[in-house]
């Protein structure tokens, strides 16, 4: 597959996948307004990333029809794309105040979240404990002319720490405790955002600053365990 270019995703390339009706760019602005609207998306560049993106490349054909709704769609192996809303709000809170270079991302999944981070960032480490859909991911983003994100199979509780620090770190999966792994790859100043906990799950943002963690709540989601291992 396609060795790493340093190249974000773009919009010329993007452009070469749009579909029609249901898989059009007007059926995505669609749902980018309706995310304005209801608050979880302002104005910037999250949302032209989401604008620019074909969210149907990255769910099962099965249903494509229903990629520009905000809901969750099966990925294969139980696990599901997030959210478009918590895509969104997840993504604001990272780059909420400062460009980020390196961006680690838990729980690649279908490569959604990990296309909008091509997209926004300089650098995108993304870990998943599923070969198979570390792969698919791969294969997407590979086919979308992504060249500036590195692919592992692997556990995310533990990060990466050969490659750490991190500018900001990303979580699509909820740990039972914040991994303390997680929080020394984060750069001092940077930004963490994932859910913790099991029914319910809260939606956390961290500052670093030093030792010490500042913590926001989000708001309450719905995301897969964090499970430990990688997949077999
Ligand atoms: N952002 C992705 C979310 C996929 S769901 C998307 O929108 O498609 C969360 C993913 O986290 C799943 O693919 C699951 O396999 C993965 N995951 C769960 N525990 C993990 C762990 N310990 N390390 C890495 N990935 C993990």
């Amino acid at each position: 597959m396609m060795s790493y270019t340093g190249q974000p995703l773009r919009a010329e390339i993007c452009q070469q996948f749009d579909g029609v009706g249901m898989t059009s760019p007007r059926t995505r602005q669609r749902l980018i307004e309706n995310l304005k609207k209801q608050g979880f998306l302002q104005s910037g560049s999250v949302a032209d990333a989401m604008n620019m993106i074909p969210r149907h490349l990255f769910v099962d054909p099965a249903f494509e029809h229903r990629s520009y709704e905000d809901c969750a769609l099966p990925i294969g192996h139980e696990q599901t794309i997030s959210h478009p809303s918590t895509v969104a709000m997840m993504s604001q809170w990272l780059l909420a105040e400062k460009p980020i270079n390196k961006v680690l991302e838990i729980g690649t999944g279908s490569g959604y979240q990990t296309a909008i981070l091509s997209a926004l960032c300089q650098e995108v480490y993304t870990v998943e404990r599923i070969p198979e859909l570390s792969q698919k991911a791969h294969a997407k983003l590979h086919q979308l002319q992504a060249g500036n994100i590195h692919f592992y199979t692997a556990d995310g509780h533990w990060g990466l720490p050969d490659l750490a620090p991190f500018d900001a770190i990303i979580s699509a999966a909820s740990p039972e405790e914040l991994p303390a792994e997680l929080v020394s790859q984060l750069k001092d100043g940077g930004r963490m955002v994932m859910p913790i906990g099991s029914q319910p799950q809260h939606l956390y943002g961290f500052i670093r600053h030093g030792d010490t963690l500042q913590q926001t709540l989000l708001g309450d989601v719905s995301f897969v365990p964090m499970r430990k291992g990688v997949a077999q």
